[in-house]
Formats: structure tokens, C-alpha cells, sequence
């Protein structure tokens, strides 16, 4: 049982860790064309470091990490962090989130160091359109890096596309029928107003995907399906016979706060008790000092302070980036 329970009741067992919050694309939502001011070199914390944080986790009682960025995979050897959370840690799952890019080239390494599963981000399945919103490109790399990590066994894949109103509605139909085909989960995001998206005007772009899994129960004929991997806050469905699974995240239209068990480490030291709120706890330096204790005190901190839930809905928006975040 998680030693980490908030004023509301709420026990936490998932910490997501950002290794970095450099990245090789530049979504429209997520950061400006020219990117953003990076962190210092010398500020990001050694592989060695968020290890031993995860370790001082676990014993608190968090049993599943997810790595994330920035683009994770732009850290070198990330395998080598993998396999310290393996080998060092008793966690129940390991997963990554990434944008694909470099994928293809990691997959087998990532498997065989211990990953459990890979959260991959397509927006589009349309190569100009992919190239529109990432400012950059690359959706054949994406899709080949999808695929490699099928291969590998990274599985149950699922892939995170950010639905943007006017931009990517019309492919909704298109990934039911993906999701007939093949083995995947495809889930459907909401825009959140952090960072980019608060900043530069992509608040109009959230679309109501409460909405719209109504429309697309009716039109597919879909049914609720049990997950049983990843406790997160999506609703899983299924259009009959379907080899995969769609899901629905709705921080916007319909919130999960109230069941949140996640925190965040960014790649600085900091601990972010909730996606939505600046507040956090630096425990950098007592990482670096190696004092367990401190370490502790700080998680506990940051979670006796987890605020109720987001103000989203009441214009409220949330200053740091998600590359920073993670998601
Ligand atoms: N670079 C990796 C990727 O894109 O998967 C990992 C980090 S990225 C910040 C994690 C997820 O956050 C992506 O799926 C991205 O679409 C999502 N994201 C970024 N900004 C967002 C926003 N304002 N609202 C909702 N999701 C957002
Ligand atoms: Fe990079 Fe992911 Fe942000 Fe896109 S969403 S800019 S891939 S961190």
C-alpha cells in the first residue's frame, strides 16, 4: 500500500519520469516554432540519479514509472536507464511515451533492457498533416518505429493522438477502422491549456470527446472494453470484433481527478504533484547528496500540498511546458 496519500484520500503509485525536455519535433501545441529555452546541460540529472529517486519511490509505494520528455529517446542510451528500473527496482511496469521518431532504432534494445510498453504520439496519420503540427515531419519513421515496437513486444502498444478541432476530426473514423485491423489501443486526447497550448491560442482547439465517443459508439457500434494494463484515466471501447481498443482522455470535458494516483519528476529534480499546477518541490540537490531522507520528506511534501484537481474549465491555465512535464 502507497505511503503517499494525499488530504484527499487519494494513494499514489505512478510517477512519470522526464529524462529530458529537449525534443525533435515542435507540435504547435507543445512549444513555439524557434523551441524553447532548454534546460542547462549540467542541470539535468544523471541516469544514476532518477534511479536512485525511483528506488526511494518504490518504497514508498510507486510501482509503475513511465519515461517520458521531452523526447525520451533523444537521451543517450536510454536502454541502460531502462534496465537500472528493471534490475534496481521492483516495479510492476515500465513504460515509455514518445513521439516515434527514434523508434525503429530502439525498440529490440528497449525490450531486451526491460521495457514493458510504449505509448507512441501520432496526431495524424496524414504525412503533410503530420508535418503541419509537428512542424517537422517524419510520420514514415513514426509509423516504422510503431511497428518495430510491435516486433519487439512492447506491448499492449497504444497510440496517444491529440484530437485539435478543425485539424484532425476527420480522422476519427479512420482510426475505429485502425483499430478493427490491428492489435492497438487508440486513444483520443483532449487539448489541455499547459504551456504552448495556453500560450499561443490552442485553447479554442479543445474538442469534447465525451461528444464525441457518443458519436462514435452510434456510428460504430461500440461496446465498453475491459482493459487491464496501465490503470490510467482513459475509458477503453471497442467496435465489435475489432483486434484493438479506442480510449477516451477527457481531463477537459469530463475529469478524473478525483482518482489521480500519479506524480512527476522532471528531469531538473522537481516533483510536480498535479499535471495542472505550477507548485513543485525541488529535491535536486538532496538527490544529488544522496539524503534519503530529504528525498522522502520531499515526496511526502509534494503530495500533502496535491491541489483537489484542475480549474481548466474556468479559464484557469498552467504556466510550465508539457516538454517539461512530460504529459
Ligand atoms: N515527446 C513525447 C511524445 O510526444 O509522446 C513525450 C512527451 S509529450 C509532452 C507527451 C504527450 O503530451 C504527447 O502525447 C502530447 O501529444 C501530449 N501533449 C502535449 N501538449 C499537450 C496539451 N497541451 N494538451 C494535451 N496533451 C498534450
Ligand atoms: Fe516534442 Fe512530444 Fe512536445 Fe511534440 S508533444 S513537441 S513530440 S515533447
Amino acid at each position: 500500500m502507497s505511503e503517499l496519500v494525499d488530504t484527499f484520500g487519494r494513494a499514489h503509485d505512478s510517477l512519470r519520469v522526464s529524462v529530458t525536455d529537449r525534443c525533435n519535433l515542435r507540435c504547435s501545441y507543445c512549444m513555439p516554432e524557434e523551441g524553447v529555452e532548454f534546460e542547462p546541460r549540467d542541470h539535468v540529472l544523471s541516469f544514476e540519479d532518477l534511479s536512485w529517486t525511483v528506488d526511494i519511490a518504490t518504497d514508498l509505494g510507486i510501482d509503475a514509472v513511465r519515461v517520458t520528455g521531452g523526447e525520451p529517446l533523444l537521451r543517450a542510451n536510454l536502454p541502460t536507464f531502462v534496465e537500472m528500473l528493471d534490475q534496481r527496482h521492483a516495479l510492476d511496469d515500465i513504460a515509455l511515451t514518445t513521439n516515434g521518431l527514434l523508434l525503429e532504432r530502439h525498440a529490440d534494445a528497449l525490450a531486451e533492457a526491460g521495457l514493458d510498453r510504449v505509448n507512441v504520439s501520432i496526431d495524424s496519420m496524414d504525412t503533410e498533416r503530420f508535418a503541419e503540427i509537428t512542424r517537422i515531419g517524419g510520420l514514415e519513421s513514426v509509423v516504422r518505429g510503431t511497428v518495430a515496437a510491435a516486433r519487439a513486444g512492447l506491448e499492449p502498444l497504444k497510440i496517444n493522438t491529440l484530437i485539435v478541432d478543425g485539424f484532425n476530426t476527420d480522422e476519427l473514423d479512420r482510426w475505429v477502422e485502425i483499430t478493427r485491423e490491428f492489435e492497438v489501443t487508440v486513444r483520443f486526447m483532449e487539448v489541455m491549456p499547459i504551456g504552448e497550448a495556453a500560450r499561443g491560442g490552442h485553447v479554442g482547439d479543445f474538442v469534447d470527446l465525451t461528444d464525441v465517443r457518443e458519436r462514435l459508439a452510434d456510428r460504430h457500434d461500440l461496446e465498453p472494453a475491459d482493459t487491464s494494463v496501465g490503470n490510467g484515466p482513459a475509458r477503453y471501447w471497442k467496435a465489435p470484433d475489432a483486434a484493438g481498443t479506442l480510449g477516451f482522455i477527457t481531463p477537459m470535458s469530463h475529469p478524473y481527478c478525483d482518482t489521480c494516483s500519479r506524480l512527476r519528476l522532471t528531469s531538473t529534480g522537481d516533483i510536480r504533484p498535479c499535471l495542472a499546477d505550477d507548485a513543485q518541490v525541488d529535491i535536486a540537490s538532496a538527490i544529488q547528496r544522496r539524503d534519503t531522507e530529504a528525498v522522502e520528506t520531499g515526496f511526502q511534501f509534494a503530495v500533502e500540498r496535491k491541489v483537489a484537481g484542475h480549474e481548466w474549465r474556468d479559464g484557469a491555465t498552467t504556466e510550465t511546458g508539457m516538454s517539461t512535464l512530460g504529459g
